[in-house]
C-alpha cells in the first residue's frame, strides 16, 4: 500500500467510524487508483478521489408505518446522493434489516464507478431502509413504501435522482413507490426504473443483472478460447440476480448446481434445469417461501443450513468451474476463496455487490483466475435501467431483442474497457484494476471540467 493510500484510508476511517463496508470499498478502489494518481498529479492536486469519497448529499429520515394489526413501527430511510458528475444520481433501494449508513455508502460509492463503466450518463446513488419485507403482507409492504416515498419524493426526479430495486425491492415495491410518487407530484415520469411493462418499464430489466453477469463471464472465458458449455457453476442467492443468472447459464449450456437464501443452500447434482428454475421463481417471487422447499420437492438435491457465525460458507466448497455469488456483500471470505480455488473454480462473476472480502479478492488475483468484480460484472442491471430511462424520455419502448442486444454490447464494451485499462496500467488480466481505473477516469475528467463543486 502506498503512503498516499494509507493516509487516505486512515482519514476515511477516522471520519467515518463504524462503517467497515465503506472502508473496504474505498480501500479496494484506492489501491487500484494508486497506479493512476502516480501518472496524473492533476487528479491528486484537485483532490478528486477525496471528493468522490465524500457524498454530495446524505438524506436520512423517519419512516413510520402501521402493520395489519394496527401496531405502529418506525424504520429509518436513507438516500445517499454520492456523485452527479456524469449524470443524475442512479442506484437501487435496499430493504433489509441489516441496512445502515455504512452499507449504503459502500454501495453508493461502488455505484459511481459502475455507472461510469456502463458508457451511459448516470451518476451514483443508493438508498433504502432497515425495514424487513420478509413475512409482511402486501398491504404492510404498500404502507411502508408509501410512507418511505412520502419523504423521498422531495429529493428525487427524472433529471435529479432515479432510484431502482436492490435486495428486497422488486416489481411489487417499485409499483407501490411509483404510485405514491405520482400521487404526490401529480406527474408521470421515469423517476424510478424497474417499473412494470405496462407503465413505463423496459423489457429485459428484470433479467438484466443476471444475464449481464453471464455475458461478462462468457467474455472472460473467450480470452482463453473457452465457453460456458458444460461448465459446472455454483450460484448463491435465489432472488432476482441469481434466478436470471441461472436462466442465462442454462441458455449457454452450463450446469448450475446450487442456490441459497439467508437460511441455507441447496446442492442439486442433477443441476438446476429450466423446470426446477421455474419452481424457484414461483417459490421466491409468488409464494415468497424458503429455498429449503426445493430439496423437499427434488430428491436429487440436498439442503444444508448456513450458520452465519461459521468461519466459512459450505456452498463454496463443491467441485466446480465457475462461481456466481449473487446474494450479498462479503459472502466469500478468505477461507471460502481458498475452498473455491482448491475445488477447481477458475471463473468468478460477481452478481452481488462486493461479495468477496479483500483477503478473498487477493487470493483470486494471485491465482490469476478469471475474476470479474461486481462493479463490472453486475453493471448490466443499472445499464438496462439507463436504457429504461432513455425509453421513458422518448416515450417509446424497444423490443426484447433490441434491449438484450444493447445489454450484450454494453457488457462486451465494459469487458473490453477493463482488459485494455488493466493492460495500459501494467496489470494485464487484473479486472479489479481495470474496472476501478476505467470507471474513475471518466468521472474524474468530468469533475475537473466542472470546477470545484
Ligand atoms: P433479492 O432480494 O431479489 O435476492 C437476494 C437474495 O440474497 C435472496 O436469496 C436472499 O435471501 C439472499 N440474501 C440477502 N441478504 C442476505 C444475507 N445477509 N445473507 C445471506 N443471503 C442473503 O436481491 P437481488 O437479487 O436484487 O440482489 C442480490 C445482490 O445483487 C445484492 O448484492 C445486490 O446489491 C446485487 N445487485 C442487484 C442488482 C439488481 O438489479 N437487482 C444490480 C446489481 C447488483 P433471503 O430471501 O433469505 O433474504
Amino acid at each position: 500500500m502506498t503512503d498516499y493510500v494509507a493516509s487516505l484510508l486512515a482519514e476515511v476511517k477516522a471520519k467515518n467510524p463504524v462503517e467497515p463496508e465503506f472502508h473496504q470499498a474505498v480501500q479496494e478502489v484506492a489501491e487500484s487508483l494508486a497506479l493512476v494518481l502516480d501518472r496524473h498529479p492533476e487528479y491528486r492536486h484537485a483532490k478528486i478521489l477525496e471528493r468522490i469519497i465524500e457524498p454530495e448529499r446524505v438524506l436520512m429520515f423517519r419512516v413510520p408505518w402501521q402493520d395489519d394489526r394496527g401496531e405502529v413501527h418506525v424504520n429509518r430511510g436513507f438516500r445517499i446522493e454520492m456523485n452527479s458528475a456524469i449524470g443524475p444520481y442512479k442506484g437501487g433501494l435496499r430493504l433489509h434489516p441489516s441496512v445502515n449508513l455504512g452499507i449504503l455508502k459502500f454501495l453508493a460509492f461502488e455505484q459511481v464507478f459502475k455507472n461510469s463503466l456502463t458508457t451511459l450518463p448516470m451518476g451514483g446513488g443508493k438508498g433504502g431502509s432497515d425495514f424487513d419485507p420478509k413475512g409482511k403482507s402486501d398491504n404492510e409492504v404498500m404502507r411502508f413504501c408509501q410512507s418511505f416515498m412520502s419523504e423521498l419524493f422531495r429529493h428525487i426526479g427524472p433529471n435529479t435522482d432515479v432510484p431502482a430495486g436492490d435486495i428486497g425491492v422488486g416489481g411489487r415495491e417499485i409499483g407501490f413507490l411509483f404510485g405514491q410518487y405520482k400521487r404526490l407530484r401529480n406527474e408521470f415520469t421515469g423517476v424510478l426504473t424497474g417499473k412494470g411493462l405496462n407503465w413505463g418499464g423496459s423489457l429485459i430489466r428484470p433479467e438484466a443483472t443476471g444475464y449481464g453477469c453471464v455475458y461478462f463471464a462468457q467474455e472472460m472465458l473467450a480470452t482463453r478460447g473457452q465457453t460456458l458449455e458444460g461448465k459446472v457453476c455454483l450460484v448463491s442467492g435465489s432472488g432476482n440476480v441469481a434466478q436470471y443468472t441461472v436462466e442465462k447459464l442454462l441458455h449457454f449450456g452450463a450446469k448450475p448446481v446450487t442456490l441459497s437464501d439467508s437460511n441455507g443452500y441447496v446442492y442439486d447434482e442433477h443441476g438446476v434445469d429450466a423446470e426446477r428454475l421455474a419452481f424457484v421463481m414461483e417459490l421466491k417471487n409468488v409464494r415468497r417461501g424458503r429455498i429449503q422447499e426445493y430439496a423437499d420437492k427434488f430428491k436429487t438435491a440436498t439442503y444444508t443450513p448456513i450458520d452465519p457465525k461459521g468461519d466459512h460458507n459450505p456452498l463454496w466448497d463443491h467441485k466446480a468451474d465457475c462461481a456466481f455469488p449473487s446474494a450479498t456483500q462479503n459472502e466469500i471470505n478468505g477461507k471460502d476463496a481458498a475452498n473455491l480455488l482448491r475445488n477447481g473454480v477458475y471463473v468468478v462473476g460477481e452478481g452481488a455487490n462486493m461479495p468477496t472480502t479483500i483477503d478473498g479478492v487477493n487470493q483470486f488475483l494471485d491465482a490469476k483466475i478469471l475474476y470479474g468484480p461486481g462493479k463490472a460484472a453486475n453493471a448490466g442491471g443499472v445499464a438496462t435501467s439507463g436504457l429504461e430511462m432513455a425509453q421513458n424520455s422518448m416515450r417509446y419502448g424497444w423490443t426484447r431483442e433490441e434491449v438484450d442486444n444493447r445489454l450484450h454490447l454494453i457488457m462486451k464494451s465494459i469487458h473490453k474497457a477493463c482488459v485494455e485499462t488493466a493492460e495500459r496500467f501494467g496489470t494485464p488480466g487484473n479486472y479489479v484494476n481495470g474496472a476501478n481505473i476505467a470507471g474513475f477516469l471518466k468521472v474524474a475528467d468530468a469533475m475537473l471540467d466542472q470546477g470545484l463543486v
